[in-house]
């Protein structure tokens, strides 16, 4: 699940940034209204925390544009003020929901679930391949109906191979996404990380999930 923040007050941005990817969340930050905009559009996100004020342009007028531009994911307005009138205005300005700041992280991920809850309720919540099954709301693994414990990369990793079952993923897609920059091509971050997934994921079991392609990456699919 991938989360833009787009919040002003760097403090307040990355304690909340710092929270979400403890709890297995990819997440992108943006501190004013232009970029914020500008991510929104070119990135395909799961969910928008949108500050209200903001230098630039303002959370509601990002809002706004985003709905005119069709981009209809969901968003969480984030607001100083406790007055019904801006809860009103962000709400007509295309918010699914807002929250008062200050807030308790916990209000926050609750939150947020249920937005995502919402958003997918005619998609899936879980994803399958073979015995393998990942739930997309509370981050569970599980393999022949045993539970799999994933470190946080390592979740964000396989999250991303099950979305893109059966195509091939390169080294470039994968630090991208998962790590957010380019390694060189000498880097075997990757490799590592895979290695241990490959530990808990295959290990043990006769069907291989995940598969390497030679020179391009890798690719989870259910057969040889
Ligand atoms: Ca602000």
């Amino acid at each position: 699940m991938r989360i833009l923040l787009v919040e002003d007050e760097r403090k307040i941005a990355n304690f909340i940034e710092r929270g979400l990817k403890e709890k297995k969340y990819v997440v992108d930050v943006s501190h004013d209204g232009e970029d914020g905009l500008f991510k929104a559009e070119i990135n395909p996100y799961d969910l928008i925390l949108l500050d209200v004020m903001l230098p630039k342009v303002d959370g509601v007028a990002v809002c706004k544009e985003l709905r005119k531009k069709k981009i209809d994911t969901p968003i969480l307005m984030l607001t100083a003020r406790d007055a019904v009138k801006d809860r009103i205005t962000g709400l007509n300005s295309g918010a699914d929901d807002y929250l008062n700041k200050p807030f308790a992280f916990e209000e926050l991920l609750a939150r947020i679930r249920a937005l995502l809850r919402r958003q997918r309720t005619e998609k899936i919540d879980e994803l399958k391949i073979a015995d393998l099954e990942l739930n997309l709301l509370n981050h569970e693994v599980k393999r022949s109906g045993k539970s799999i414990e994933l470190t946080n990369k390592e979740y964000i990793l396989l999250e991303y191979l099950m979305m893109h079952t059966n195509q091939v993923i390169t080294r470039t897609m994968i630090s991208e996404h998962v790590w957010k920059e380019d390694f060189n091509s000498l880097s075997n971050v990757i490799d590592v990380h895979i290695r241990y997934l490959r530990r808990k994921i295959d290990s043990g079991h006769k069907t291989k999930l995940i598969h390497t392609i030679r020179g391009s990456g890798y690719i989870l699919k259910d057969s040889q």
